[in-house]
């Protein structure tokens, strides 16, 4: 019988992994099996999911699991998003961009939209007719956010938005995407406010290319083009301009943590179908787990693969209890996705030059795996936000 990523490293369950989270993790691996898992190459091929998919996920309840049942969501918490990362790194759907929109788009509507805006557009996130992207990166402004030079001039009870956004995750999908704009170019990070932007008749919005990417071939990953697009006023996210940068200060903490989270998840995954491989795979007369190399190589990795859980599970657990601070979710973003890269290499080593071949899994997870370093903020800019601490 295969091996469970789940049940691969023999971490006892935390105390956030309640019988609720549990279940929904059960029911979010049999969803992303069943209904993603027969579609996935199509959709690798494709470099886009469709959308009745994102409308079978909200039917199912995996979209907004965490925002408040009034506004159409599960009422969860981050523990429930974390299942269902955690589903998608175990079956292997990495491409599909939910998280994102459940743990990083929505919340921003959560916490800092108005009763109106909540009402307006948190139900249709949590039934997939939206579906959610965040454009912060420009081609001129990644790490450095304060540089973005996406314009948002106020005429009457409308922005006119002017810019260019790329490398955004769902971004031929998204149909409501919270901007990262300057209300007053002049004012630097305080000159910084988040707009929604509902693109469905947003004259003067287009889509750029859906860019070609070394992996994660199955999202969406755009270049947005904004050219006098006019939105109400009424879709800038908090009481008053320039909020934003503190508002992204206050959300990056969870999307890094989730990071951290398809890292663990997938680790595990390699874990499980490495070891299934090796026992399978035949060299000099013997299975590939009898050499000691490879069993010497695979309790390394176990070992470090048990630290990075329990550490993952400390952290959901903190940020459960309100507790997770900015420098606790950068090193987990930044560890558990450098150790991420490291495992699935080495497990790509064990397969020999099967691990090179696209059909086996672990040739995607390690196409996959590379850009956690990069998204979400880079290692680098999390090693400069933990020395902060210090
Ligand atoms: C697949 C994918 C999906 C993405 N999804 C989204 C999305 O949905 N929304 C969105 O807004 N963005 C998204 N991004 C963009 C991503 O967040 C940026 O690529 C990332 O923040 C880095 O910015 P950059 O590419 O401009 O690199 P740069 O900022 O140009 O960095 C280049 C190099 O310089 C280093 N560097 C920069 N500044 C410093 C410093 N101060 N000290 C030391 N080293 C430094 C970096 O670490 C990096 O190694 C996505 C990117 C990818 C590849």
């Amino acid at each position: 019988m295969a091996s469970n990523p789940a049940t691969i490293l023999g971490v006892p369950r935390p105390a956030w992994a309640t019988d609720d989270v549990v279940m929904l993790q059960d029911m979010a691996t049999r969803f992303m099996t069943e209904e993603i898992l027969p579609h996935y190459e199509d959709f690798e091929k494709a470099e886009i999911f469709d959308r009745s998919t994102w409308e079978k996920a909200g039917a199912a309840g995996l979209l907004c699991a965490s925002m408040p049942e009034e506004y159409g969501g599960s009422g969860g918490t981050y523990a429930h998003e974390s299942a269902i990362i955690e589903a998608i790194g175990h079956v292997g759907v990495d491409g599909f961009g939910i998280p994102l929109h459940n743990s990083i788009v929505a919340p921003y509507i959560q916490h800092y939209g108005s009763e109106e805006q909540k009402q307006r557009w948190l139900p249709k996130l949590a039934s997939g007719e939206l579906i959610g992207a965040i454009a912060m990166t420009e081609p001129g402004a990644g790490s450095d956010l304060q540089g973005v030079k996406t314009s948002a001039r106020k005429d009457g009870n409308h922005y006119v938005l002017n810019g260019s956004k790329t490398f955004i995750t769902n971004g031929q999908l998204a149909n409501l995407i919270v901007v990262v704009t300057k209300t007053d170019p002049s004012a630097g990070a305080k000159g910084t406010s988040l707009i929604v932007v509902e693109t469905d008749d947003a004259d003067g919005f287009e889509r750029g290319r859906n860019l070609d990417k070394v992996g994660l071939k199955s999202n969406d990953t755009s270049e947005l083009f904004f050219n006098e697009v006019r939105v109400p006023t009424a879709n800038l996210l908090g009481h008053e301009e320039g909020l934003g940068f503190v508002q992204l200060m206050q959300q990056l903490p969870q999307e890094r943590l989730q990071i951290g989270g398809a890292a663990i998840a997938m680790i595990e995954r390699a874990l499980a179908v490495t070891i299934d491989y090796v026992k399978e795979r035949k060299a000099f007369g013997k299975a590939v787990i009898e050499f000691q190399n490879t069993q010497f190589k695979l309790a390394e990795l176990k070992t470090e693969a048990t630290v990075g859980r329990t550490f993952y599970n400390f952290c959901v657990g903190e940020h459960v209890e309100g507790r997770l601070t900015p420098e606790l979710a950068s090193m987990a973003k930044y560890w558990l996705s450098d150790l991420q890269g490291k495992i699935v290499d080495e497990c790509l080593q064990l397969h020999g030059g099967y691990g090179y071949m696209n059909e086996y899994p672990i040739a995607r997870m390690f196409r996959d795996a590379r850009v956690q370093r990069i998204y979400g903020g880079t290692n680098e800019i999390m090693k400069l936000l933990i020395a902060r601490s210090l």
